[in-house]
C-alpha cells in the first residue's frame, strides 16, 4: 500500500463525500451526493461515489477510510448513537457494509476525529505533537490528537460540545448549558432570533452566514452572539489546555466562516485568563476546509 492511494469517506447529515488521496494527502478526484435517508441507502451511495472518484481519478484504491457522524465504534465499525436527523443509521456496521459493496478493507472514525487527523497531518496543525480539535457546525464536534496519535477514551473522547458550565440553555442532547448552546451555528441562529424578535428575520429567521454578514456591517445583536460564540470557545480551550496542556487548537466546521468576528473573543478570553501551566496555547483555523475530513479518513485507512 505504499503508493496506492486510498479512499476517503465523509458521511454527514446532508451530504457524503468521498475523495481518492494520495500518501502525501493529495486529492486526485473527488465525488459528492446528498446524504439519503436510512443506513443502507447511505452505504448504498457511499459506495457507488468511491466508485465514482476512482473511475474519474483513473486509479484504484487500497482500502478506505469512513469519517462518519454521530458516535461509531472504531473496532466494530458499527454506528453506536446519532443525532435525530438520522434514520435508521444507528446500528449500521459500517465496517462490513462498505467492505461487501465494494471488497475493499475498510477503517472506521468518527467525522470530527477524521478532521482533526487531516488538520494535524497535512493541515493547519501539521507536525505538533498535541493538539485539540474543535468543528463548529450545526453543533459543535470535538476531537483530542494527543502525543502523536488519535485519543479515543472509551471511543467518544472529545466531546467538547457536550461540556457543561455554559449558561442554562436547553442542549440538542437534551441536558443545558453545554457549549454546543453558545457555539454552533443552530445556536447563533437561535440566539439571534431571540435577540431580534420574530420581525428581525422573517418567517424562517436568519441563517448563519446571514448573522456574519450583519455582523460586520455593524448589527450589534449579530456581533453580539458571534462574540459570546467565541468567548465560549476560548473557555473551552482554557478547559483543555488546563486538563491536557495542549500547545494548538484547530478551529474548523461551518461557523469558522466568522473567524474574523470569532477570534478576537477567543483571544480575549485568553488574554484574560491564561493557563497556570505558562505555557501558551496557540489556536488557529482550519486551512483544509471540505478536505479536512476526507483525507483523514483516508490517512486513517492506510
Ligand atoms: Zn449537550
Amino acid at each position: 500500500m505504499t503508493d496506492a492511494p486510498t479512499a476517503g469517506v465523509d458521511i454527514g447529515g446532508t451530504k457524503i463525500r468521498a475523495a481518492l488521496v494520495t500518501p502525501d494527502g493529495e486529492v486526485l478526484a473527488s465525488a459528492t451526493a446528498p446524504t439519503p435517508s436510512g443506513g443502507r441507502a447511505m452505504l448504498d451511495v457511499a459506495a457507488e461515489l468511491v466508485a465514482r472518484a476512482s473511475a474519474t481519478a483513473g486509479r484504484s484504491a487500497a482500502g478506505i477510510g469512513v469519517g462518519a457522524a454521530g458516535v461509531v465504534d472504531p473496532e466494530s465499525g458499527e454506528v453506536l448513537a446519532a443525532s435525530d436527523s438520522f434514520v435508521d443509521w444507528v446500528g449500521t456496521n459500517l465496517r462490513s457494509g462498505l467492505a461487501a459493496r465494494t471488497g475493499l478493507p475498510v477503517t472506521v472514525a468518527n467525522d470530527v476525529d477524521s478532521f482533526l487527523v487531516g488538520e494535524a497531518t497535512w493541515g493547519a496543525v501539521r507536525g505538533v505533537r498535541s493538539a485539540a480539535g474543535i468543528a463548529l457546525g450545526t453543533g459543535v464536534g470535538g476531537a483530542l490528537w494527543l502525543d502523536g496519535a488519535l485519543y479515543r477514551g472509551a471511543g467518544a473522547a472529545g466531546e467538547i460540545g457536550h461540556m457543561p458550565g455554559f449558561g442554562d440553555a436547553r442542549c440538542t442532547c437534551g441536558q443545558r448549558g453545554h457549549l454546543e448552546t453558545l457555539a454552533s451555528g443552530r445556536s447563533v441562529e437561535r440566539r439571534y432570533a431571540e435577540a431580534v424578535g420574530p420581525d428581525g428575520g422573517g418567517p424562517d429567521g436568519v441563517g448563519a452566514a446571514e448573522i456574519e454578514a450583519r455582523a460586520r456591517a455593524g448589527d450589534e445583536a449579530a456581533l453580539r452572539v458571534l462574540t459570546d460564540a467565541g468567548r465560549a470557545v476560548g473557555s473551552a480551550v482554557l478547559v483543555l489546555a488546563a486538563l491536557l496542556d495542549v500547545g494548538h487548537v484547530v478551529v474548523g466546521g461551518g461557523l469558522a466562516h466568522a473567524w474574523d468576528l470569532l477570534e478576537p473573543a477567543i483571544r480575549a478570553r485568553l488574554a484574560n485568563e491564561p493557563p497556570v501551566s505558562g505555557h501558551t496555547v496557540e489556536v488557529r483555523r482550519a486551512v483544509l476546509g471540505g478536505d479536512a475530513t476526507v483525507v483523514g479518513a483516508a490517512a486513517l485507512a492506510r
